[in-house]
């Protein structure tokens, strides 16, 4: 590998960034990324759709809810069932309750409660003059203009900070923005 290429994310194949942000090799891993992208991004949401659905405080839940809380596969809370590893109350045929708390002893949080948790953790970028861009900056390296800047700041809660006339961002924040976007 040149001192200059790079390891597409997509097809792992090695080329030459055209631009220092690059990450996939082609317009095509590019679009077959993002297509991944959001049909991951969909399903998470369906998901978080169903489990806001199941209040907080329901004790006993169903393998499909816990499945879906605890990023588990329902095959494997079934097998824990089976082994009595988890109790379990059986209402019916297919309808095998379980206790939330145990599972969580056992997996943790739910998913929910985990981005919940994680998420001031997230919070990892410097608003130090050199650890940003000023918005100027983004439009040139981005190739985009100033306007779109400030909307995808906006859009996409961006911190920012004046120092003087210009307006700062995080290189991380911004740099996760627009990495891989560049073909789109
Ligand atoms: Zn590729």
């Amino acid at each position: 590998m040149k001192r200059s290429d790079k390891q597409c994310l997509n097809c792992g194949k090695e080329f030459l960034p055209k631009t220092v942000t690059s990450v996939y090799c082609s317009h095509v891993c590019s679009k077959k990324a993002y297509k991944l992208k959001m049909i991951r991004l969909k399903k998470e949401a369906e998901i978080k759709a169903l489990t806001d659905k199941i209040p907080q405080n329901r004790a006993f839940i169903s393998v499909a809810e816990a499945g879906m809380l605890f990023g588990i596969p329902n095959k494997s809370l079934y097998r824990l069932v089976g082994q009595g590893k988890i109790p379990s109350v059986n209402l019916g045929t297919r309808l095998i309750r379980i206790d939330r708390r145990v599972i969580e002893e056992m997996f943790g949080p739910a998913r929910s409660l985990a981005q919940a948790e994680s998420a001031p953790k997230k919070k990892l970028y410097s608003l130090e003059k050199e650890d940003c861009y000023s918005i100027g900056e983004i439009a040139q390296r981005f190739q985009i203009s100033e306007g779109s800047v400030y909307n995808h700041i906006r859009k996409y809660s961006i911190p920012t900070r004046q120092i003087g006339k210009h307006v700062y961002a995080p290189k991380s924040e911004i740099d996760n923005l627009y990495n891989g976007n560049d073909f789109i």
